[in-house]
Parts: C-alpha cells; sequence; structure tokens
C-alpha cells in the first residue's frame, strides 16, 4: 500500500491543502467529521471519515469528530453511540477530540448579534411562504423584505424577543443582510436563526431559536480551527455563505470549504432515507443487517475496516460524481481475508460420501496446513473416516464433458487427505441422490509423497462422525441488479434471493469454536464471518461476506 502511495498522483483536495501550506494560508492542517446524529453511518459516511481522517495524519494535523447536532428534532443517544462505535472500528482516531455542536449555540448566537449591530443581518416577519415568493428564482431576482431596513436597535430587541420564548414558531426569523439580486439564490438574505419551541437532547429548554445549518456549520468549524472544511458537492453553491459568515463574524485564520463528490456504488443502496426505509419496512433485519451497506451492516457481514479503506483508496476523490462497482467492494475484502484467515471445511448443500473400504468406526486425525499461501497461520488436525459429507454438485451420475469431480468410475482426490474412486450411488424415493460409495487407495494419502498417478479433480469434505452442525446465510444485492435500482414507481426494485438461510450444514470441528465477528474461508465457498447476533455457543451462525469468484480487476495504474 505504501508503494501505492508514492505513485498515485495527488488528489485535488492534497493539491489545495499544499497549496495552502505553501502560500502560508494556514499553519497546520484541520479536519473534522460531522455527523448529523439523525440516523447510522454508511459507506458513504466511511469514505468521508477516512479521507478527512486521512488528511490530517498525512499532514500532522488533528481530526475531530463532531456531532452537528443543531437541530433539535429526533436525535437520540443511541445514534451517537452507534456513529461513535463505527468511526472508532474503521481507525480514526480522534482522540479527546469529540465535539457537540449544541455546546456553541452561545457562540453561534454572539455571532447573530454582531452581525445584527454591524448592520448585517436583519429580524424579518414574512412568513414561509412570503419569503419564498420574495426570493425570487433561477431567471429573477428576488425582491427586498419590508423589514429589512430596520434599524440596528430594533433588531437587536426583536432578537431578544425571539430568544426570550414570546415569539410563534415561524413568526419571525434572523437573516442575513447580503443580497436579494444575487445569482447564487442561497446569498438572498437567506435565514440564519428560526424560533423553534423545541427540547434539545443536549441543550434542554435553554433554547427556542435555532440556527439554520448553513449559519452553523461554519461557526463550528471556525470555533475548532478547522482549516480545511470538508464536505460533498451539493455544497458547492452555499460556498460563498460560508466564506460571508465565518468572514463576517470576524473569525481569524478563517476554515476553507472544499467539496467532493459522495460515493455512490451501483446498484446498491445508500444514503440514509433509503437504508431507513427499508428497515422501517421490514425488508431487512434493522441497520445492522449484513446485506446494508451501512458500517454496522458491513461489520456485522465480515468486512474489515481494512477492507472498506482500500476501497474508498481505489474509488478516488475526485470533483466529478462517479459511481463505483459492488464488485471492487468484494475484492477489497477478498485481498484483505485471503492471506490472513484459515481456510477451512464445511459443506453447504450435503450429500453422504461412504469409503466401503475404510474401517467402519476408525477416526484418523490427519494434519491440515490452515492457509497453503501463509504458513504462519499453523496447521490443524482434522477427522477422516468412512462416511464424509461432500457437496451434492460434487457429484453427477451423468457428467458433462469436462466433469472433473466424483461420478461412477472417476477418481478424485479428497482435499487433505486420499484419492477415492467412485464405485456406485443410492438414490431416496423421490429419485434424489442419497448416498455416494466409493472406494479410498491408502497409498494416496495427502503428504505422504504418493506420486504413481495424477487425479484432475479435488473436493473438500466434512468427516460426519465428529462433524458440527452450522446454519450459513448466503447474501445477494438486496437490489435486483438485472433489473436496475428502481422501478417505474420509484421504489426499489427488490431480490427475491437477498437471503438464503442454509440449516445444519456440516462443517469440521474447528468452526465450531469461532468467535463472535472471526472470518475463515471455507473453502471452494467463500469468505464467511460467525455472525456476532445470532451465533450461540455450539450452534454458530456463518454469514457468507463474499464468494471466491470475482468479476473485478484492479485497473493498471
Ligand atoms: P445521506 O446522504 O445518507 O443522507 P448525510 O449527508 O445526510 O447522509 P450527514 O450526517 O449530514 O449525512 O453527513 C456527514 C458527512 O458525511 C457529511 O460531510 C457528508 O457530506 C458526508 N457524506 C454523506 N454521504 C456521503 C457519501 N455518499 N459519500 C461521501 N461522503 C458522504
Ligand atoms: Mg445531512
Amino acid at each position: 500500500m505504501c508503494e501505492e502511495k508514492e505513485v498515485r498522483s495527488r488528489h485535488f483536495i492534497e493539491q489545495a491543502i499544499d497549496k495552502d501550506l505553501a502560500d502560508g494560508v494556514y499553519s497546520h492542517v484541520q479536519t473534522r467529521f460531522p455527523p448529523e446524529p439523525n440516523g447510522y453511518l454508511h459507506i458513504g459516511h466511511a469514505k468521508s471519515i477516512l479521507l478527512n481522517y486521512g488528511l490530517a495524519q498525512e499532514y500532522g494535523g488533528k481530526f475531530n469528530l463532531r456531532f452537528d447536532d443543531t437541530n433539535p428534532t429526533k436525535e437520540k443517544t443511541e445514534l451517537v453511540e452507534s456513529i461513535i462505535e463505527d468511526v472508532k472500528w474503521l481507525g480514526a482516531d480522534y482522540e479527546d477530540r469529540l465535539f457537540f455542536a449544541s455546546n456553541y449555540f452561545q457562540q453561534m448566537y454572539d455571532c447573530a448579534v454582531k452581525l445584527i449591530k454591524d448592520g448585517k443581518a436583519y429580524v424579518c416577519d414574512l412568513s414561509a411562504d412570503e419569503i419564498r415568493e420574495y426570493r425570487g428564482t433561477l431567471t429573477e431576482p428576488g425582491k427586498n423584505s419590508p423589514y429589512r431596513d430596520r434599524s440596528v436597535e430594533e433588531n437587536l430587541r426583536l432578537f431578544e424577543e425571539m430568544k426570550s420564548g414570546v415569539i410563534e414558531d415561524g413568526a419571525r426569523v434572523l437573516r442575513a443582510k447580503i443580497d436579494m439580486a444575487s445569482p447564487n439564490i442561497n446569498m438572498r438574505d437567506p435565514i440564519l436563526y428560526r424560533v423553534a419551541h423545541m427540547t434539545h437532547h443536549n441543550t434542554g429548554d435553554a433554547w427556542c431559536i435555532y440556527p439554520m445549518y448553513d449559519f452553523a456549520h461554519p461557526i463550528e468549524d471556525a470555533i475548532e480551527h478547522i482549516t480545511h472544511s470538508i464536505c460533498t458537492l451539493e455544497f458547492e453553491d452555499h460556498r460563498p455563505l460560508y466564506d460571508w459568515v465565518v468572514r463576517e463574524c470576524g473569525f481569524e485564520e478563517p476554515p476553507r470549504q472544499i467539496e467532493f463528490a459522495k460515493l455512490y456504488i451501483k446498484n446498491v443502496v445508500t444514503g440514509k432515507r433509503y437504508i431507513k426505509k427499508l428497515v422501517e419496512d421490514g425488508i431487512v433485519d434493522g441497520w445492522d443487517d449484513p446485506r446494508l451497506v451501512s458500517i454496522s451492516g458491513l461489520r456485522r457481514r465480515g468486512y474489515t475496516p481494512e477492507s472498506i479503506k482500500m476501497f474508498v483508496d481505489l474509488a478516488g476523490v475526485s470533483k466529478s460524481q462517479s459511481v463505483a462497482e459492488l464488485p471492487m467492494l468484494e475484492y477489497c475484502i477478498r485481498e484483505d481475508l485471503k492471506l490472513k484467515k484459515p481456510r477451512l471445511m464445511a459443506i453447504l448443500d450435503p450429500v453422504k460420501l461412504v469409503i466401503d473400504n475404510y474401517p467402519e468406526g476408525q477416526i484418523e486425525w490427519l494434519d491440515a496446513a490452515n492457509n497453503l499461501e501463509n504458513e504462519e497461520l499453523g496447521s490443524r488436525k482434522l477427522p477422516f473416516g468412512r462416511e464424509l459429507f461432500i457437496e451434492r454438485d460434487d457429484f453427477m451420475e451423468e457428467p458433462p464433458k469436462k466433469y472433473y469431480r466424483l461420478y461412477p468410475g472417476n477418481e478424485v482426490r479428497l482435499m487433505n487427505a486420499y484419492f477415492v474412486t467412485c464405485t456406485g450411488f443410492e438414490k431416496d424415493a423421490d429419485g434424489r441422490v442419497s448416498v455416494i460409495h466409493c472406494a479410498y487407495d491408502p497409498a494416496t494419502k495427502s503428504g505422504s509423497g504418493f506420486e504413481g498417478r495424477k487425479v484432475k479433480g479435488t473436493i473438500h469434505w466434512v468427516e460426519a462422525t465428529q462433524a458440527g452442525f452450522a446454519t450459513v446465510r448466503l447474501y445477494e444485492n438486496i437490489v435486483d441488479e438485472e433489473n436496475g435500482m428502481f422501478k417505474e414507481d420509484g421504489t426499489l426494485n427488490l431480490n427475491p434471493n437477498s437471503l438464503v438461510v442454509k440449516e445444519n450444514c456440516p462443517v469440521e470441528p474447528a468452526l465450531m469454536q469461532a468467535r463472535a465477528g472471526e472470518q475463515f474461508q471455507f473453502v471452494r465457498n467463500g469468505f464467511f464471518c460467525a455472525d456476532y447476533k445470532d451465533s450461540r455457543e455450539g450452534a454458530p451462525v456463518f454469514n457468507r461476506i463474499v464468494s471466491l469468484k470475482s468479476s473485478f480487476k484492479l485497473p493498471v495504474q
């Protein structure tokens, strides 16, 4: 990764920071992640977190976690806690730099008073509808409010009244006095404060006026000495207002806003609103459903912070909207886990295999390497015996050409064990294969150096008497990728197979000891993670993180 960093060209935000430091605009770098505690975080937020944290690290600066909790609506402590957990899990260490914007209400109020005193803000009695009407359109300039020319004294008195609680919600607002004819609608005397008789989760009933986002956010950044306030593109048109606020409020070394494109993944539900709807409609099992790209869902599915970092790095930082692909995210977790995790055997669709010439009742404990590509993962003892489970599709009664697995008369290698030759099979009353018979060759034991002959197929297996039984959950995209994200009526095109649960899957004994959240490769079946919510002692539940097949190729840099 280090090498990659050196060869990759610096993205536009790094270039902007380099220039600011070179020009002496700032002497240090300070960034922040400012979530609104009104939902759980998702992969898009991960991009913002890792970008802001990464920049602070790169420039030896500081990174703040700040809850943007100026809105006195349902902000829940539960959400604050989950966001903190997610940010920590991603490895963005904010040390003791945890802040709440609501702690700055007094400073924001003081800024508003300063603006009034400087003749830069006024109290307006127009109704919300009238304000909208007066604002004009993209093609027409706005009209001045009849209250625009109130004296400083009157404005101070009226603003004080707003604060004191005698004014009804919506009856008055404080507005910036900028320019009703500005081509940028955001500059047409935007609202700075509104009256809202609501209890705030942090400040209780101390305030009945609350600052608007465009006023509050720049002040929050300035108070914390943020240098580069990185946000997403939809705020680009708000930047002149951001600059106006920090300038007119008189902050020294005012922060600078830089916008980048949001991260989207093709055919994947991101965005708080959409995820929330899936949760509310009961389509998924809460915010941490392993099918979601919420941070908690990804974590529960078995994604690692390293894989998410690799993904956002590959997606890059850009000013123009682009869409990443889900296979790239899957590639990242495979890359991260392939050498780190043991490769064990589990059968997802079992059928019995009986080795008729193997002694009845005998169990042999074989040595099996945990990961042939990484010796450091050591080896384990693997039970082998007369009766095994294999995957149903590793046997065919009448094989097509190039089928090298089991069929009558064919010999295959049982991974880590012996060669076996299929001698016959049984069917149940429904005509389904129920038992496969074979004979093994004791001379072919794995690790014995046998070189007598080669076989083309190797299959995995689990010995029946020592097997554990686990629940395995297979996932697909919640969205039906073939048909695109949305139906004509705007609702999501759901994939009916997004969750398939396999009960009683035979697994080798080592897997029964899986710790909650632990990841494994199941040989030939993919990467899996022991679900930390539903696994019980002696009854693990495994989530498939990703299969082994990849359609993604790393672009040549
Ligand atoms: P959503 O888009 O899901 O509604 P939001 O923007 O309302 O999210 P906030 O809590 O306001 O969520 O955002 C916190 C930070 O995360 C903001 O700086 C925001 O720009 C950034 N962010 C949100 N979504 C993305 C995304 N898809 N890609 C990159 N950054 C994002
Ligand atoms: Mg938001």
